[in-house]
């Protein structure tokens, strides 16, 4: 039987990265039947609208999707594809492991940490009041009414939204996947000393659903703080449970520790759903040169192979890729900092990577 998966390749080096990553991916005998489908620019082009309805329902349909990265043009009229695909298909969890892989030029040796950031709420609702607006000149007036503090008319207005139920909910999917993967410790990252409402009730929450998993270890920081012990010791963190934002900077933070956004995979989930993503975008300087490392989404590939619960062919496709790079010979740019003129292209590693998996590795 193939496993019938919609699959959008994305603009920038998204078309580059997924077609290495569906070449790995065959590559393992799994079968796959791909449903192919535009988002963003490329699709506002072809139907003059940039998350069709036909992408959702495709979604929806095979409940798994592997996606390529799309561009948002900063300070545009339209806000992120992504953001828009994650709340339309309710994606409430963004799950994103990092890991060292011998071989990697890193800072660091042994980091092993799950980000779970949450995908719905926050600043990333997309409620916003622009400087001048009528509307922002009447909320202003509210919160002087209300709370006797002004704010000055040159303002511009980000609502960031936490709720109970959204923080209970993302809470509950870290320990889950904490007990479902064999993880000890689970950390909540939070600025609950200043955003006393928001961060706080989320705090509150995350306390009160660490009492339902005893097995697993439990503890809070700072997000400041947070980002200073990951850079000085990131060994001590096993799963990180934060808001959207957070979640955000704090998994680009992470891929750097473990050799940049070329190795951090990614999956978007929620209510039976799942699209897989590496965590970077599109790169749009390095569109069509067959330059970036497609490593990130072939890990994507080998959570969306658990996920569908081929759990030998995702090892076998990991350990393919680990070894790709612990030989350090076909890899890109970026797994190269000191000879950059000995790295291969995009397609280059995936024809090594299938070669191992075709030869075995053992
Ligand atoms: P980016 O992740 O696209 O690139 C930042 C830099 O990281 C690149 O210039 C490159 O040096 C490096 N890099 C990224 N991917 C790499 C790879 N696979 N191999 C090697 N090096 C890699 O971030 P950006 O420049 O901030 O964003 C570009 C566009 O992508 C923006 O429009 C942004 O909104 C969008 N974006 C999309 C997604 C998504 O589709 N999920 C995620 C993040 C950003």
């Amino acid at each position: 039987m193939a496993y019938r998966v919609t699959l959008i390749p994305g603009d920038g080096v998204g078309p580059e990265v997924t077609e290495a990553a569906r070449r790995v991916l065959e590559a393992t005998g799994v079968r796959f039947d791909w449903e192919i489908l535009q988002v963003g620019g490329v699709a506002e082009k072809m139907s003059g609208a940039l998350l069709p309805d036909a992408v959702l329902t495709s979604i929806r349909r095979n409940r798994v999707a592997l996606k390529g990265p799309v561009t948002t043009p900063v300070g545009s009229g339209f806000r992120s594809v992504n953001v828009a695909l994650r709340q339309a298909l309710e994606l409430y969890a963004c799950l994103r492991p990092c890991r060292t892989y011998p071989g990697v030029p890193s800072r660091y040796e042994n980091v092993d940490i799950v980000v779970v950031r949450e995908n719905m709420e926050d600043l990333y609702r997309g409620i916003e009041f622009e400087r001048g607006h009528p509307e922002t000149v009447k909320l202003a007036q509210v919160i002087a009414e209300t709370r006797g503090q002004s704010i000055s008319p040159d303002t511009g207005i980000s609502i960031k939204a936490i709720s109970e139920a959204g923080s209970r909910r993302i809470v509950r999917f870290a320990f889950d996947y904490a007990r479902g993967y064999k993880r000890k410790k689970v950390t909540a990252v939070h600025k609950a000393n200043i955003m006393k409402f928001s961060d706080g009730l989320f705090l509150a929450v995350a306390r009160e659903v660490a009492r339902e998993y005893p097995d697993i270890q439990f503890e809070d920081r700072l997000v400041d703080n947070m980002c200073m012990q990951l850079v000085q010791r990131p060994q001590q963190f096993d799963v990180i449970v934060t808001t959207n934002l957070y979640g955000d900077l704090l998994s680009d933070l992470c891929a750097g520790l473990v050799g940049g956004l070329g190795l951090a995979p990614g999956v978007n989930i929620g209510n039976g759903v799942a699209v897989f993503e590496a965590t970077h975008g599109s790169a749009p300087k390095y569109a069509g040169q067959n330059k970036v490392n497609p490593m990130a989404l072939m890990l994507s590939c080998v959570l969306m192979l658990r996920h569908l619960g081929e759990r030998e062919n995702a090892d076998r496709l990991e350990k393919a890729i680990a070894t790709v790079i612990a030989e350090g010979k076909c890899v890109t740019y970026d797994l190269k900092p000191g000879s950059p003129e000995t790295a291969v292209g995009t397609s280059q590693v995936a024809d090594a990577v299938i070669e191992r998996l075709l030869v075995g590795i053992d």
